[in-house]
């Protein structure tokens, strides 16, 4: 195990000679984001586009700053009755304390969940309370400066709006909502990370996140059907921007060009192949992410407005959604309410099995985890399992699908239907009580990297455990953040486990009409010599 990050202690050994409201975040290299550069600013109609770093004395403030925020803090608690009461109603009983990943990662007090919120909530008191008013420090308030402003920024960038805090919170503070409404306010300063605004720029100039033009996303996907074909001996079609089609599929646009996602999508064009699916990729909508829910809900909204726009372009019935994190919390927390009613779509119903998706009605959008559990449950697909018994499995629960809408057991079924080997971490660490993988909400830079490995160690940890226990070689999950940020995770602390989709393994498994004798998995990976001769 690495030396430099297995001493985690407070980083403050002796407590400081004031109290926590009087220091200040060290800006050390490793641990926070660089700055959205001036020309995605501009490209997002955000204000303040100036060249400047979280590392710089002067961050170049606009002058009246500390009003555009307050007056920015005041439109926000009459806005969000949640912000308000979270504001409001903390009892500081620490049951929250040490819950987050990145207080467990880097000892940081001011990484407990409640000292986050508190961050903000003494500034809410001093400028917003009448014993804030009047009592100052007493009160728990503090004034706003530069500093606070600095502080916000490094402590909302080291949240992950994992949400996993919120579980244990005997009133249910979510303090993911106050990292949200943290991060809203310092755009108005012009502070933002460029992580997180690169991707929400492309996103709002070309489509997607990547920034992959209609033609590139035609040429990824003939690409994955050329290679499926030589996997399995079946050519697929995959239609794009197809009108009239039942059903309109949107997927992180990661699937479409970087692995492992790609061996994802893969595992989708062989099941809806397959079935005999009646659907359409596209061009238009061809980013389920939406980097938005980071940076502001204005930005949120805008951002996912194109999946209802195309759906009702391609006269589709219902929309379909691959794997992902944070667009599934978009989906269902907001996009009915921020963009809808879709009245125009119907409550999706399976056209295989004729399951009527009820949970789905408001949406009109179904995560292909139910999708695919009720083909499995219904026994409308066959699979051959020994087809992964090079994989002994695990399985991470993506906070977004876990805790933001309960989808915990769907792709565990399809998991123990598709594969031999699998094996659960413990308890207090999978389901709703996951720990996210340290680099969600947009934290997922290379100049990060060691806050993303410290806030990744107690998932790293249960991987060890299971490793150690049962040999587990392949970490599993539905994310495509995850897919990008648990690789390095994995091979920083625990070497020699891999990461893979949930619908890859699938594909893996799934036994195709015509398919000629497969010799490897999707990966290219050789099967065991028992699964090669089934
Ligand atoms: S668990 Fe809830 S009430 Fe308790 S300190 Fe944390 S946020 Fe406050
Ligand atoms: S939402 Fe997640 S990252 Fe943020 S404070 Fe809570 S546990 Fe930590």
């Amino acid at each position: 195990m690495p030396k430099e990050l297995i001493q985690i202690e407070p980083q403050q050994p002796q407590p400081p000679a004031c109290d926590w409201r009087g220091t200040k975040p060290e800006f050390r290299k490793g641990t926070w984001c660089y700055s959205g550069t001036p020309q995605n600013l501009t490209y997002l109609e955000m204000p303040n586009p100036r060249p400047w770093q979280p590392s710089d004395q002067d961050w170049k403030l606009p002058e009246n700053w500390k009003q555009i925020l307050l007056d920015g803090m005041k439109e926000r608690l009459e806005k969000y009755r949640s912000f308000r009461l979270f504001m409001d109603i903390c009892v500081r009983c620490g049951a929250c304390a040490d819950k987050c990943h990145f207080y467990l990662g880097s000892g940081d007090p001011k990484n407990m969940p409640v000292l986050r919120a508190e961050l903000m909530r003494s500034v809410y008191r001093r400028y917003f309370t009448l014993t804030g008013r009047l009592f100052g420090a007493l009160a728990g308030a503090r004034e706003l400066t530069e500093d606070v402003v600095k502080e916000w920024f490094y402590y909302f960038y080291q949240c992950t709006e994992c949400r996993r805090c919120s579980v244990y919170c005997p009133y249910g503070i979510d303090t993911a909502e106050i990292t949200m409404i943290g991060r809203e306010l310092l755009n108005l300063l012009g502070c933002n990370t460029n992580w997180v605004l690169d991707p929400a720029a492309k996103c709002y100039r070309v489509g997607n996140h990547l920034g992959i033009p209609p033609h590139s996303l035609k040429d990824n996907l003939d690409f994955a059907v050329d290679e499926l074909e030589e996997i399995t001996g079946v050519r697929v079609d995959v239609p794009i921007g197809k009108k009239g089609a039942d059903i309109l599929f949107v997927a992180p646009s990661a699937d479409y060009f970087v692995t492992p996602h790609y061996f994802t999508l893969m595992g989708y064009l062989a099941l809806f192949h397959e079935i005999g699916l009646n659907y359409t990729f596209s061009a238009y909508a061809s980013e389920g992410g939406n980097f938005g829910l980071f940076s502001s809900h204005d930005l949120m909204k805008q951002l996912n407005a194109k999946i209802y726009d195309e759906a009702k372009r391609l006269k589709v019935k219902w929309i379909l959604g691959g794997e992902c994190g944070h667009m599934w919390r978009v989906i269902n927390q907001y996009m009915d309410t921020m963009n809808g009613p879709a009245d125009f779509l119907e409550t999706p119903v399976s056209p295989i099995t004729g399951t009527r998706f009820e949970h789905a009605r408001s949406t009109k959008m179904l995560h292909i985890a139910e999708f695919t559990a009720d083909l499995i449950h219904e026994g409308k697909i066959k699979l051959d399992p020994r087809r992964n018994d090079h994989w002994r499995v695990t399985y991470h629960d993506s906070c977004n699908p876990a805790r933001a809408m309960g989808l915990l057991d769907e792709p565990r079924y399809i998991l123990q239907s598709a594969c031999n080997h699998f094996y659960e971490m413990p308890e207090n660490t999978i389901r709703e009580h996951t720990f996210c993988c340290g680099s969600g909400s947009g934290l997922g830079t290379e100049e990060n990297l060691e806050m993303r490995l410290r806030g990744g160690y107690p998932r790293a940890m249960a991987v060890r455990h299971v490793r150690a226990r049962h040999d587990v070689n392949l970490l599993a999950c539905q994310c495509a953040i995850d897919k990008a940020t648990l690789p390095p995770l994995m091979e920083y602390w625990v070497p020699g486990v891999e990461v893979a989709g949930v619908h890859e393994l699938l594909g893996n498994a799934l036994v195709m009409k015509g398919e000629k004798k497969r010799e490897t998995d999707l990966r290219g990976q050789p099967l065991l010599e028992e699964a090669s001769h089934a």
